[in-house]
């Protein structure tokens, strides 16, 4: 597997960006609503910081905010021009699916800044 493609399972599987094993976030699972956005200070694993300056996740915003944007014009073209429903219909689709995927739209986008801002590590056990 190329790096590119195991940083993009870290990603989706929510895993420290250095070692790809330990875990991002207290809760593993997205779909539990008993603190979804707690973090750890370090990886259990190879206790790379988690929020390595102030503000660290501030840029992960815009990668929610693309992410939201694309998600929204693809579901409410589906449901006007696929399913011929209705603006009105469609947007209520919308609200409803993002209320559902907030958790893990928020959880994902900070996953992606993470992975983008710190190296994997294969070495990362000395
Ligand atoms: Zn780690």
């Amino acid at each position: 597997m190329s790096k590119v493609t195991k940083s993009i399972k870290a990603m989706f599987a929510m895993k420290c960006p250095k070692c790809h094993e330990g875990n991002l976030f207290d809760n593993p699972s997205s779909l539990s609503l008993k603190k979804p956005f707690d973090m750890p200070d370090n990886c259990n694993v190879c206790g790379q910081k988690f929020e390595p300056e102030p503000g660290f996740y501030f840029g992960s915003m815009f990668v929610s905010y693309i992410m939201t944007a694309f998600f929204s014009l693809f579901v409410i073209g589906i449901c006007i021009f696929v399913f011929d429903l209705s603006v009105n219909v469609s947007l209520f689709i919308l609200v409803l699916l993002m209320a559902v995927l907030f958790i893990w739209v928020f959880r994902f986008a900070r996953s992606v800044w993470i992975n983008l801002m710190v190296k994997h590590d294969p070495n990362f056990r000395k």
